[in-house]
């Protein structure tokens, strides 16, 4: 038997979450069984753990889109025992039982064998929201990153602190946007030169087009802030929109788009084939600073996760939550 965290729901539609004891047979249906080291704490978890169930297709449920551990037992010639391994994606955690148990079972497919130079605990650092930020960042050099500050939105949150820290490493002069100035020290010190208030590019303004000031953008926030940020950019510049954290209408105009030439891409870390989760995985090891993703981190536990999951819904979270599912 092993702990796992274990979300149900009544009959009126009302969930809780609890830390229970379950054994191998419960777990769902894959080729390899990996006993789980480290899990984080995800927007997406947020949803998973708290009322009403957010993304959670069936109950009970155990939580956690993202994992790091070793394969115990494996069905598929990819992988053997003793194979340290790295989850992210394919709606685990919401349609398949995730991360935040000791033990989880999943096709071999979704695996990828961590990236050389990584420990699990720094892969889960890193997590869902780093390897989404690394796409981000891989996505805006493809697109040409332009002469002006990169602008990060949700600076201080998980995307936000771990794209501050990639672009600053690779020599990118880097705008963090946060709506917590006491964030302004550690945001400096993953390497942002300038702090923008988050009601600085909140307010709303009647022109389609402001001076051409960001040379990219990774966008974590989306809503109001992002329609603002299109007018901001320099002539075909490029936003990575990752998220949705103030609002996922766009109340945007297409000016930008025809008179400044912006890119507006979209990053999903879902459905990424195997070869491009391997890429980013490897870009991660030789692009993050480790002391600087360090800096990020706060540990927990299981039975944390219920507090924690409210939190970074109400974006309270500071950086990135670790997990150590056997603590
Ligand atoms: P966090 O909660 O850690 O960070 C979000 C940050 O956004 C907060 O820390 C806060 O930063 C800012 N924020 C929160 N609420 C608001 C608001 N109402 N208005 C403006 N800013 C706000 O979440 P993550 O970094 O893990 O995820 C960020 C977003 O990216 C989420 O929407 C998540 O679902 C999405 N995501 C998408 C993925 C994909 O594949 N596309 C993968 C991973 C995440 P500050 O305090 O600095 O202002």
């Amino acid at each position: 038997m092993f702990n796992a965290l274990i979300v149900n729901k009544d009959d009126e539609g009302k969930t809780s979450a609890q830390v229970e004891q379950i054994g191998l047979d419960d777990l769902p249906t894959g080729d390899v069984t990996v006993a789980v080291e480290y899990s984080t704490v995800n927007y997406k978890d947020g949803l998973c753990i708290g009322p009403g169930g957010g993304l959670v297709r069936n109950y009970p449920h155990v939580p956690g889109i993202d994992f790091a551990g070793t394969v115990e037992a494996s069905d598929d010639d990819r992988y053997k025992p003793g194979d340290k391994v790295v989850l992210t994606g394919w709606r685990v955690g919401e349609a398949h039982w995730g991360g935040y148990a000791q033990k989880a079972r999943v096709r071999a497919d979704w695996l990828v064998p961590l990236p050389g130079g990584l420990d699990t605990r720094q892969a889960m650092a890193v997590g869902t929201a780093g390897f989404t930020a690394m796409l981000a960042v891989m996505a805006l050099e493809d697109h040409g990153i332009k002469k002006g500050p990169v602008l990060v939105t949700g600076a201080a949150g998980g995307v936000g602190s771990v794209a501050t820290a990639i672009l600053a490493n690779l020599g990118h002069e880097v705008a963090g946007v946060t709506g917590r100035p006491e964030t302004a020290d550690y945001l400096k010190s993953l390497g942002a030169s300038q702090i923008v208030a988050r009601a600085e590019i909140n307010e709303t303004t009647k022109r389609p087009l402001e001076g051409e000031t960001w040379g990219g953008c990774v966008d974590a926030v989306g809503g109001a802030m992002l329609a603002r940020v299109l007018g901001q950019m320099e002539y075909g510049a490029s936003v990575a929109a990752v998220g949705l954290a103030g609002g996922a209408a766009l109340p945007a105009t297409v000016i930008p788009f025809l008179l400044r030439g912006v890119n507006l891409l979209g990053i999903d870390s879902v459905m990424q084939p195997y070869e491009n989760r391997l890429r980013a995985w490897e870009r991660i090891a030789r692009d993050l600073p480790m002391d600087k993703l360090e800096a990020m981190v706060q540990p927990a536990t299981l039975s944390d996760l219920p507090r924690l999951g409210a939190d970074i819904l109400k974006g309270q979270v500071k950086g990135r939550v670790v997990v150590d599912v056997n603590a």
